[in-house]
């Protein structure tokens, strides 16, 4: 749909970056056109209103930047999950693998409330890696996740089976 072209249109594909064979996907083209970042922020807040999610979480870095105008935008609170070590307060934090070595991420202990509804936002979704680690942080932090919004998924790379364990019931939507 109209919707959809807009947002194909403003994601750029850079080869060989950030390493040769790799075809990354620019979001700033997107985020540089106040339509379309608009029109991503209202899809993202209309999902944010149908699951009715108390809280939007976004994941470091450019989760950051698509979720906080939709947590305004909806009128729920944004809950930062980090990269280990840059949260000042207490964390919990949770290991993933990497194609080689692995990652960690951290949240607040105090940043959801047991129960409190949430929805995950990411720019792309690729291995799924990420999103997978933040379904589980957030579900030890007592969060009951209500869905994952992904502005792209890299259906090649299988990060939709690879959550599927993880979500159960959860809907992954990928605009
Ligand atoms: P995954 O853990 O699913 O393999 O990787 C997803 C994470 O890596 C996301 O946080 C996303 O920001 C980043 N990422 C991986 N590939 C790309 C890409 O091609 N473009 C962008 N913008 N981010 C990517």
């Amino acid at each position: 749909d109209a919707l959809r072209a807009l947002l194909l249109s403003r994601i750029h594909d850079v080869p060989d970056y950030p390493k040769p064979g790799v075809m990354f996907k620019d979001i700033t083209p997107l985020l540089a056109d106040p339509v379309a970042f608009g029109a991503l922020t209202e899809a993202l807040a209309a999902l944010c209103r149908t699951h009715r999610a108390d809280k939007v979480v976004g994941l470091e870095a450019r989760g950051f930047i698509l979720a906080a105008p939709v947590a305004v935008s909806a009128g729920v609170g944004f809950v930062p999950v980090r990269k280990a070590g840059k949260l000042p307060g207490a964390t919990l934090r949770q290991t993933y693998d990497l194609e080689y070595g692995t990652a960690e991420i951290e949240i607040h202990s105090d940043a959801v409330r047991p129960g409190e509804r949430v929805l995950v936002i990411d720019d792309v979704l690729a291995t799924g890696g990420t999103a997978e680690a933040s379904l589980h942080l957030l579900r030890r932090a007592g969060a009951e996740v209500v869905g994952v919004a992904v502005l792209l998924e890299l259906g090649f790379l299988g990060g939709r089976q690879r959550l599927q364990a993880s979500l159960g019931d959860t809907p992954l939507e990928a605009l």
